[in-house]
């Protein structure tokens, strides 16, 4: 094979894969924020995206032209596998889960409500391990497949405020490591992205006024967040490297933004 003849077989070669049909992408917590900019973002790369969250109108409003939208709570274990069963029988397997739904009730723990602390649990790490039990078979048999996991610089730094917030974020981070290293020979990736302040309205998960307002105000002092638009950008980067690169670890926030 001349040089030429190479060359034209590898522009053949990406052009096929352009051309392919994109694989499916599931978003949790896709009605706002970030879950919103990341299924707008994978939806306009082509790929038809699974978008889960609680808020059906929320959802309705997003631009996925071969979306398939389920509002599902997702510690309604069977509900949100239905969802995710349902959208594989037309799409195929899901080939990217983004673990991106969370909620960030901050306050301190001698007057914090401890249902507080069940449900940032619960829903910031048992549902993402659910998730992730639901598409990971099917990955490590077809060995391929990537798992993000929206975690936080909270999952990496102490702020005031967030001792259980960050427990959970924290969290996220070591199990994310530890199942990348137990799927690696499988084939199968495991990415956590550590966003700095992004303007969300993540805020609405926390009760206390005071804490609100002091967040606030720190946020307004640093120029505000990031975009989610931003944020969607870095992870769809990350998971476009070939699959036998791993970008294990994703820290994004403000110039700004010290710590
Ligand atoms: P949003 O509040 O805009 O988004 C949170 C999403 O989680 C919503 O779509 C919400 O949907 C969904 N969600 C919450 N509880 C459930 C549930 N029980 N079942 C299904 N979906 C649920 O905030 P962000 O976009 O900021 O948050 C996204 C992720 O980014 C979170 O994990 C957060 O911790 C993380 N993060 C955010 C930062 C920021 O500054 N904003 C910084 C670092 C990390 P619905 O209510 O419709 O169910």
């Amino acid at each position: 094979m001349t040089e030429h003849d190479r060359r034209n077989a590898t522009e053949d070669g990406a052009r096929a894969r352009e051309s392919a049909p994109r694989p499916l992408v599931a978003v949790t917590g896709a009605s706002s924020g970030i879950g919103a900019a990341l299924a707008e973002e994978f939806a306009a790369a082509g790929h038809p995206v699974l978008a889960l969250a609680r808020r059906a109108d929320k959802l309705a409003e997003l631009d996925l032209p071969r979306g398939v939208c389920a509002a599902v709570d997702l510690l309604d274990a069977a509900a949100t596998e239905d969802a995710v069963r349902s959208a594989e029988e037309v799409h195929g397997p899901v080939d990217l889960l983004i673990n991106n739904a969370g909620i960030m009730p901050l306050g301190r723990v001698a007057t914090q409500d401890p249902e507080e602390w069940r449900d940032a649990f619960e829903v910031n790490c048992l549902a993402l391990l659910r998730t992730s039990q639901l598409v990971l078979p099917s990955m490590i048999e077809r060995r391929s497949g990537t798992i993000v996991n929206v975690s936080s610089v909270a999952g990496r730094n102490i702020y005031p405020n967030h001792t259980v917030y960050t427990g959970t974020k924290f969290a996220v981070h070591a199990m994310t490591e530890s199942m990348r290293r137990e799927y690696a020979e499988h084939g199968v990736r495991f990415i956590v992205i550590a966003p700095g302040l992004v303007e969300t309205d993540l805020l609405a998960t926390t009760s206390d006024p005071a804490v609100r307002e002091a967040y606030v105000a720190g946020r307004a002092r640093l120029g505000g967040g990031l975009n989610p638009r931003i944020v969607a950008r870095a992870v769809r980067q990350a998971y476009e490297m070939p699959q036998q690169v791993c970008v294990r670890e994703i820290v994004i926030a403000p110039t700004a933004q010290a710590s």
